[in-house]
Formats: C-alpha cells, structure tokens, sequence
C-alpha cells in the first residue's frame, strides 16, 4: 500500500488531502493508497477569520473546519509532528497522551506553515499574545471583555487606564484586522451596555516599524486604512518599535511609555521550528526549499537564490512554511506567505502527486498575486483587487464575500452566513468565557476544601 502523509491541515493541507481523497478515491476504496492528514489539532483553523471571531461577530466554532467532516477518504491523526527522516520515509509523531510514534510513508506534503515571529523584546513573551490560532483569539475576546469590567469596577485611575489602553504591534494584515475589528467591537459594546464607560476613554495604538501599514493592500489603499483608522481613534506610530514591555510597562523607542493589560504581537511571522527537526533542505530563514511544481529540492550550490535543484524524491512542500519561487512579475523571489497562494497551490500539489503516481507530467504553480480584501470592523474595508481600489462597504462585502466562497463545506458557509445575518441586525456577542482558562479550578478547590473561586488582582491577566 501506499502511503501519503500530509503534514498540517491548513489552507494547504487540508485542500491537498481533499483533492487526493477523490483522485485517489478507488485506490483508497481498494485498500491500495492511504492519505494520511496530521495535524496538531482536529480542525484546520480559517485565519483570515479570526479578527472577526475575536471581535464576535462570528462564533468561534465557526472560523475552524473539523478535519472529519471534510476529509472522508483520509485517515486522520491528531498528534504534534516532532521529527522527520526523509532518508528513512518515517516521521515521529507525539499523540496528546502515551508514547510518541513512529509512521512510515512513502510521498510526504510538508505543509506546518508558519508562526509568529517573536523579537527579543525584554517582557514579551509574558506580556503579550500572537494572533495566530483560534485559541489565541478566544482569549484575546475575553481577555480585552474583562478590561472593560475591571475598568468599570476599580476606583484606582491607573488601573483603569491601563485597562483601556490596547496596543498592536505590526501593521501588516493580521495586526490591522484585529485591531479594527475589536475597536468597533469595543466601541459598540460600550455604547450600550457600559454606562460607565466613556468611548474617549480608550487608547488604541498600532505599532509599525516600517513607514506604512497594510502592505498588502498596496500604498494607496493601506494609506486610506491609516487614514481611516486614526479617525477612528487609532494612534498609529510608524517607523517606531516597541523596545520593552516588563510587568506591562510599554516602552516605544520614540520615547513614550504608558501602562498597558493588552499587547497583541503581531509582527511577521516565521517558519515552524519543527522544520529543524527534519532532514528536508531548509532555505535561509529556515524554510523548505521548493520549486514551482512543489517538489522539495536540494539547494543548487551554484545558484542558491534559483530554486533549480534536485527534487527530493517523494517530498513536496507549499505555503507559509515553504519557499516557492514567484514567477510572475511581484518584486519579491519567493512567493509571500497568504492563504492566496496557499490555497491555490494546493490543487497542483495534489495534482502532481497524483501525475507521479501515473507517471505523467507535473504542472508548475504560476500564480500572479492578483491583490487583497481586508476588512476594518463592520461595514468597512480595503480591497486592491485586479488593479482595482476599492474601500468601505463595498470592499467589506468583497472581503466577506471572498471568505465566504473559500470556506470549506455548505454546513459551514451557512453557520457563518447565520452568524453575520444575527450580528448585523441585533447587537455583537459580548458574553466572555475566560472561565473556561479554569475550567476545572471551581471543583478542585471544593474538592480540596478551598474557596471555589480565586480573587482576581488588578493587572490579573
Ligand atoms: C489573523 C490572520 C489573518 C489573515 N488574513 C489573510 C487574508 O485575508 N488573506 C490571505 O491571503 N492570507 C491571510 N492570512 C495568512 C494565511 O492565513 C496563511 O498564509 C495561511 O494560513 C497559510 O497556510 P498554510 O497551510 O501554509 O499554514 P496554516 O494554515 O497555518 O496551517 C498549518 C497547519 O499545520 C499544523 N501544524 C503546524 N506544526 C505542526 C506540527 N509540528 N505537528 C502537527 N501539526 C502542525 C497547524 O496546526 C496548522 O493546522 C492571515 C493570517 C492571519 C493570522
């Protein structure tokens, strides 16, 4: 039998694994193929969804894809990848519980994608949160819902101020979203249901090293963003780091430093580090070098920006994880990290590893980056499509509408569907869930004769 193992379930190994379950579909009935999808967690998560699952507007459940209501031909197992020997066709696998495992495949897709990219920011990593996984985004919810009721009940000015204050750092597409979508969230809330709130009271920065922000709209539309954003409240500092932020105390090198609860990290992210745990050849910044027909090569020592080397036998590679030349006429070698190229990288893989398998010809990935939709909070957005500039409504429709038809299964377009038709003729949700942080606290400490709950501390996060 032959075995197809597909490293993460996300835009690129979700589709692939699809895609292979009805290529392969009667070799799989056969008992002659299997396609083998490995992934972390159950679901593959839609992260262009997240802004607006951390904002409410869309139920969590709702921006991630249970891996078995799509993947019917596939087998699925739920474990952490922690090593790869290609040279061997076996990966090493670590299961939730028990002992970690062995598998032996004959072709791999490399698809873990990528992670957020920390800087040594003294105080970062306990300070502040990536924006990357739904989880990350259920706590950012509940997290900024509970500022506003620590905000509401202190009578310390200091704690309430830093309550309110939110600061994102990185202006590119994640870090923009997120920032827009909780503001008008937060602004929408407050309004009706915190008396003792006042809208004037927030602070909301964006953090941007470079000159602009939202690259991926191109200059003129991300300019409309900022614009669009500052108007809104949003002090947006370019060409500024943030330098420290110990105990929350944030520290920009432009020379202002305020108390902070809430630091969304946002600033690029990098290649899985599991990567370096393999023995696939890995690019400069860590990584796997592909070429155009998503073969993973061998560096070609005489020309090591040209991804021309010698396929690896059996190893395939796409998405954030991978770098893939770009062929067309973007000023960058490789192509960037988005589910745009991501998920229309997908079919050719598969379809090439299908064509190997019949012996037949493989097809190059040639994909012109045709632009981007974003949207900035309800009924607004930027869109550079086509050559084409469009903001506020319409582009927020053409950001939802393009989400929506890229949504795997009907079940879920629909529960999405419901979920912005609710939200746009009631209020957004504004229920938090941060118990569930201790879901198990409450009994334990009746169990252990305690109080059941504990007291929370100003700046408790
Ligand atoms: C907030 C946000 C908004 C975005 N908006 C847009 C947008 O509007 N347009 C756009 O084009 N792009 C957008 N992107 C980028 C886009 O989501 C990514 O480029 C895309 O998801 C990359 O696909 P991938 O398959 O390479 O990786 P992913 O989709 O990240 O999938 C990787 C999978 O691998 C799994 N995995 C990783 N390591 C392991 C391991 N060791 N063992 C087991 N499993 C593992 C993970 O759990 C995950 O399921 C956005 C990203 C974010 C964070």
């Amino acid at each position: 039998m032959k075995r197809i193992v597909v490293i993460g379930a996300g835009h690129v190994g979700l589709y692939v694994a699809e895609r292979l379950g009805k290529k392969f579909k009667s070799e799989i009935k056969k008992g002659h193929v299997e396609v083998m999808v490995i992934d972390r967690n159950q679901h593959m998560t839609y992260q262009p969804l997240l802004p607006e699952a951390a904002a409410g507007s869309l139920s969590p459940r709702h921006a991630i894809i249970p891996l078995r209501s799509v993947l019917k031909n596939c087998t699925i197992v739920t474990a952490e990848v922690v090593n790869v020997q290609h040279s061997d066709k076996t990966i090493t696998v670590q299961p939730a519980t028990g002992p970690s495992r062995e598998i032996e495949y004959d072709d791999i897709v490399v698809a873990p994608g990528a992670v957020s990219r920390p800087l040594p920011v003294p105080g970062l990593a306990e300070n502040a949160i990536g924006f990357k996984s739904i989880g990350e985004a259920i706590w950012l919810r509940s997290h900024v819902l509970t500022r506003l009721d620590v905000a509401a009940s202190t009578d310390d000015p200091d704690v309430r101020k830093a309550a309110l204050r939110f600061v994102t750092v990185g202006g590119g597409f994640a870090g923009c979203e997120a920032m827009a979508e909780l503001q008008d969230a937060v602004h929408a809330i407050i309004k009706k249901r915190y008396p003792d709130l006042d809208k004037n009271e927030l602070e909301w920065y964006l953090i941007e090293a470079t000159g602009r922000i939202m690259p991926e709209v191109g200059p003129q539309m991300g300019a409309y963003a900022a614009r669009q954003l500052t108007k809104r409240g949003v002090d947006i500092r370019l060409e500024t780091v943030m330098k420290s932020c110990e105990n929350g105390h944030v520290v920009l090198a432009d020379g202002d430093e305020f108390d902070c609860d809430t630091i969304i990290w946002t600033a690029g992210v990098m290649p899985t580090p599991m990567l370096k745990d393999t023995d696939l050849p890995l690019g400069p910044k860590g990584h796997v070098i592909g070429n155009t027909r998503l073969q993973v090569v061998e560096e070609d020592p005489e020309n090591p920006k040209e991804n021309f080397g010698k396929p690896v036998e059996g190893a395939w590679t796409a998405g954030d994880c991978a770098q893939i030349p770009d062929t067309t006429d973007f000023p960058l070698p490789y192509c960037t990290p988005s589910a745009q190229h991501a998920v229309r990288q997908a079919p050719i893989l598969a379809d090439n590893i299908y064509a190997a398998y019949l012996n037949s010809e493989l097809k190059a990935y040639e994909h012109k980056y045709i632009g981007s939709v974003a949207g900035l909070g309800l009924y607004k957005g930027v869109a550079h499509v086509y050559g084409m500039k469009v903001k506020g409504f319409m582009a927020w429709m053409m950001h939802r509408g393009y989400h929506l038809m890229k949504v795997p299964g009907i079940g879920r377009r629909s529960r999405i569907l419901i979920d912005w038709l609710v939200t746009s003729l009631s209020s957004r949700e504004m229920a938090q869930l941060s118990e569930i942080e201790e879901g198990r606290r409450p009994f334990e400490a009746i169990a252990q004769g305690e109080k059941p709950y504990r007291t929370v501390k100003s700046g408790d996060q």
